[in-house]
């Protein structure tokens, strides 16, 4: 790794222009800083979106052999470096370290698959009224994109991102979250190592406020893709929607998993606890409200309870089943919802503490709530935790009115073995990605993927076969004969 620098703009890595140095701790064990790094300031931030915007050109004129040879070149460097690189991960992020390994090997695959992009991508030919006039379409970079992206997934948002950006020919600057700068570094080298021209991936670390703001509003930015929350998200959205440049924005969730008596009730147990506390619970698809049919709620509350007390906790590095949160403010917000929740009346079925002898790190027990209603804080309001709240219903209508009765609509799960109810629930729920019989949790990345209402600004989907969208400005030629 190159030393102490992690700014890395027009090909060149640099030291940190702000005078405030950004602490970086291991969430297992977060009493020493694994490292301290000097941090980017506006002035910095901004010389990496000119960088870019000088190399924009040449790179929007590659080849397509050019660009995907990059790509391809990045995916096997990443596949070399499986295990240094889920070190890396777990020691910053904190999860397991075979959940980490799976994320970097998923980069990889994520590089790959858009690197294939840059040999069949297509546009149309149109049939023309005028017999003198050839019709068709095609599809150019736009220009500088800001990529800005949050720690849960701190390598495969990044790749998809800056995969989709690249291989389509755009210049980016890609702005990490501040508690995952070393993973984000590796990544930036490994492109770096593959042959990226100077310029075309610029990599900035320092704050939200200051530097992710200039990256974001700076004039020759011409469009940003942007994970994380919503609050974070809708204040992009709105500050660029003067300038009317394309603002994709993937943020919060609240998702539901809905059992139906006539489900495989040990199946929908499993899918439960896979999606509210793998991960640690931070998951943008992550389970947070478990909706149940009363007639089986007895039954499969107490196979969930079971299942959560029966989970090994620790640190990431001792690949356990759930690792601790990110950071000293996520752990804080554990444990206000667990207050919140008591508060409210909802009843404490599981969890809710310190796990025995984990006092050092930012650690609490999965933890389930019972006899929670629709409108309280803990079934409305994403915790991104370990957290799930259980509502009982009384019929499928109930469920997905339920189930859709929040802000939030990424992802959406049914249990049930009858064909017509889980059809209808594909149709009537408020999500953007809808399972039957499937964990709210993973994807596919040939498949698109992005969410509802406060979850998305639905400007196009990221990942899938249509990825590149987002990343292209469509041309319409009408070129007639002289
Ligand atoms: P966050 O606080 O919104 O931060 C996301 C990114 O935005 C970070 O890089 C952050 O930088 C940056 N940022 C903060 N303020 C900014 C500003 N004013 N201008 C420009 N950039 C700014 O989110 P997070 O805590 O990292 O991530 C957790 C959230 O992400 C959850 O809500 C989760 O649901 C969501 N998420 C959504 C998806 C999805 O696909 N829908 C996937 C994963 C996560 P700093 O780190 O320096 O503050």
């Amino acid at each position: 790794m190159t030393g102490t620098q992690y700014q890395y703009i027009d090909g060149e890595w640099q030291t940190g222009q702000s005078d405030e140095q950004l602490a970086v701790r291991n969430p297992a064990d977060p009493e020493e800083p694994i490292r301290t790094i000097s941090q980017a300031d506006r002035a910095q931030a901004a010389s990496a979106v000119e960088a870019a915007d000088a190399a924009s050109k040449g790179w929007a004129a590659a080849t397509p052999d050019e660009r995907d040879a990059v790509l391809y070149d990045a995916a096997d460097r990443i596949e070399d470096n499986v295990d240094d690189l889920a070190e890396t991960l777990t020691h910053e992020e904190g999860k397991p370290l075979s959940s980490s390994r799976a994320e970097v090997s998923r980069a990889a695959e994520i590089f790959r698959f858009f690197a294939s992009y840059a040999r069949t991508a297509t546009g149309d030919t149109v049939p023309s009224n005028d017999p003198g006039t050839f019709t068709y379409t095609f599809r150019e970079p736009l220009g500088v994109v800001a990529l800005v992206t949050p720690w849960n997934f701190p390598i495969a948002t990044p790749s998809w991102k800056l995969a989709t950006a690249l291989v389509t020919g755009n210049a980016v600057v890609f702005k990490p979250s501040s508690e995952t700068p070393t993973i984000a570094k590796r990544l930036v080298e490994l492109l770096e190592a593959a042959g990226i021209p100077d310029g075309v991936v610029n990599l900035v670390i320092g704050p939200g406020s200051t530097v992710g703001d200039e990256v974001t509003t700076h004039e020759r930015i011409d469009g940003i893709s942007f994970t994380g929350s919503t609050g974070t998200g809708r204040h992009i959205a709105a500050a660029m929607a003067e300038r009317g440049i394309p603002v994709q924005t993937e943020m919060g969730g609240k998702n539901p998993l809905v059992v139906l008596p006539d489900a495989d009730l040990d199946a929908a147990a499993d899918a439960v606890i896979a999606g509210a506390f793998g991960l640690t619970g931070q998951a943008c698809t992550a389970t947070s409200r478990l909706i149940v049919h009363e007639d089986v709620a007895e039954d499969v509350t107490d196979a969930v309870v079971d299942r959560a007390e029966a989970l090994s906790i620790g640190p990431g590095m001792d690949d356990p089943d759930m690792g601790p949160a990110v950071s000293a403010g996520e752990d804080e917000t554990n444990f206000d919802y667990v207050r919140i929740a008591k508060d409210e009346g909802a009843k404490l079925l599981t969890g809710g503490g310190r796990p025995d002898g984990l006092d050092s790190g930012y650690f609490i027990e999965p933890t389930v709530f019972g006899d929670v209603d629709p409108g309280m804080r803990i079934a409305q309001e994403e915790v991104f935790g370990p957290v799930l709240a259980i509502l009982e219903v009384s019929d499928f209508d109930e469920a997905v009115d339920v189930a859709s009765g929040v802000d939030f609509g990424l992802s959406a799960s049914i249990y049930t073995a009858d064909m017509a109810l889980s059809r209808r629930f594909t149709e009537d729920i408020e999500a953007g990605v809808v399972k039957v019989n499937g964990t709210t949790t993973g994807s596919q990345i040939q498949l698109p993927f992005g969410g509802m209402k406060a979850s998305s600004s639905e400007q196009k989907k990221e990942m899938g076969q249509r990825a590149y969208e987002f990343y292209t400005h469509e041309k319409v030629v009408y070129r007639t004969d002289p």
